[in-house]
């Protein structure tokens, strides 16, 4: 146990693998889980600094699907443009690979071109340049019979749902498969099965006006699945619907995902979208595409500012200008404030209480927040530490070391 305190002020200690460690792995050592909301707390640990700390705990429904990665891609788009008549260059020079059985995000501001991408996917919007494969096949080469058999395998989900408000739940998604000419018999067993997988059994012959909007989307969801295709597209499918919902709403799609091994791409403006599903993310900025990789990379070593930007939503990263005055009464002009970025396996190891205790030092703890993503935790601590010039320089090696990015801030 002594290894996993940290010493602070007054000899209190704080088990920093409540706040620097996986709660999973705390959970099946000896010990105690805490949740510290330590503003009080911490006055008596020497500092008067009202740290803003939550930990999430891991949502096991969002895991991944475990072999997502391994597939080869189902969308490859090279030199993508768009120019809309009138002259907005909606995409420019878009290089993508969608691979099969992955969720992949595709974020960015209002206007950035999110909506024009995804609908070049199934071809509702034909670009002015470049080229898609879907499933190895030329997507603009194709003819408008072959075009209607590839859409089949697209299905595609909405902000407004697009429900047909004069049939029933059961009605609106059977209509894909009564389009394709499929035996009612078929259609029957199919639909049951899909109110089923959505959650619907018991709203099956309601109508639209009958529902909630989370239900809406269950059926468009439903209806977009009935053709059985290779990929769906969610545009914006959760921005219409409070936060409880929109959760709900991603953890079917996830569920979906994992379940029957489909592709989804989706676009949002919301990091918190990507963040509870998506296993990799292009972020776009001005119809280009500002970066893209893995969701837990792109949130902890973003490269470019419209990255940061989105970021913030959901990390909150700035330190509130109340915690940085007190950070400057704490240092009194001496010591070194910090900002201490983590993730994955840096995190299972008490590197501050090691430090603290190596270096003597003494070290606050004023702000930061741990997260998780992909089952991988991540997260950035802001702390005061004091203690000789030299061991704090030794100390912020140390640190570094251990695969904690080390950001000097002014006080
Ligand atoms: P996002 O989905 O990220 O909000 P869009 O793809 O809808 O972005 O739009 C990208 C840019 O293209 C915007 O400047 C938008 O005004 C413009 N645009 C979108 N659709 C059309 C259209 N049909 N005709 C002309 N300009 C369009």
């Amino acid at each position: 146990m002594a290894d996993n305190l940290l010493p602070l002020a007054n000899h209190k200690r704080i088990d920093m693998n409540a706040i620097l460690g996986t709660p999973r792995s705390l959970a099946t050592g000896p010990g105690r889980f805490w949740r510290a909301y330590i503003a009080p707390q911490l006055a008596a640990f020497g500092g008067s600094a009202q740290p803003a700390i939550d930990s999430v705990r891991p949502d096991e429904q969002f895991a991944p699907s475990a072999s997502a990665r391994q597939f080869p891609s189902l969308f490859a788009l090279r030199g993508v443009g768009k120019t809309y008549d009138g002259g907005v260059r909606a995409l420019r020079d878009i290089d993508l690979d969608i691979r099969e059985g992955e969720i992949f995000g595709i974020i960015g501001r209002s206007g950035a071109g999110k909506s024009t991408l995804l609908r070049t996917l199934n071809q509702l919007e034909r670009p002015s340049e470049g080229s898609i494969h879907f499933e190895g096949r030329d997507l603009l080469s194709l003819d408008a019979a072959e075009l209607r058999t590839v859409r089949r395998r697209i299905g595609m989900i909405f902000q407004h749902f697009n429900l047909l408000s004069s049939r029933t739940v059961a009605g609106n998604i059977a209509l894909p498969l009564e389009l394709a000419g499929t035996p009612k018999v078929q259609i029957e067993t199919r639909v049951a099965k899909l109110l089923e997988l959505v959650g619907l059994v018991e709203q099956r012959d309601r109508y639209p006006a009958q529902i909630s909007g989370g239900q809406k989307q269950r059926v468009g969801i439903a209806r977009a699945l009935a053709t059985e295709p290779r990929v769906l597209l969610s545009d914006e499918a959760t921005s219409a619907l409070d936060p409880e919902t929109t959760q709900s709403i991603l953890a079917l799609l996830a569920d979906i995902n994992r379940r029957l091994g489909l592709t989804i791409v989706l676009i949002t403006h919301q990091m918190q979208v990507i963040k509870a599903v998506a296993h990799r993310v292009a972020v776009l900025d001005d119809g280009r595409l500002a970066e893209q990789g893995e969701v837990a990379d792109i949130f902890t070593r973003p490269t470019q500012e419209i990255t940061r930007t989105l970021l913030r939503e959901v990390i909150g990263n700035e330190m509130p200008p109340g915690v940085r005055e007190r950070a400057a009464r704490l240092l009194d002009g001496s010591g070194r404030l910090w900002r201490l970025a983590f993730r994955g396996q840096s995190v299972d190891r008490p590197v501050l209480a090691e430090a603290a205790e190596r270096f003597t030092l003494k070290i606050n703890l004023l702000h930061g927040y741990i997260d998780e993503i992909q089952g991988l935790p991540f997260g950035s601590l802001v702390v005061a530490a004091s203690g000789a010039a030299s061991a704090l320089d030794a100390a912020a090696a140390f640190i570094a070391a251990q695969e904690i990015s080390v950001e000097e801030l002014a006080p």
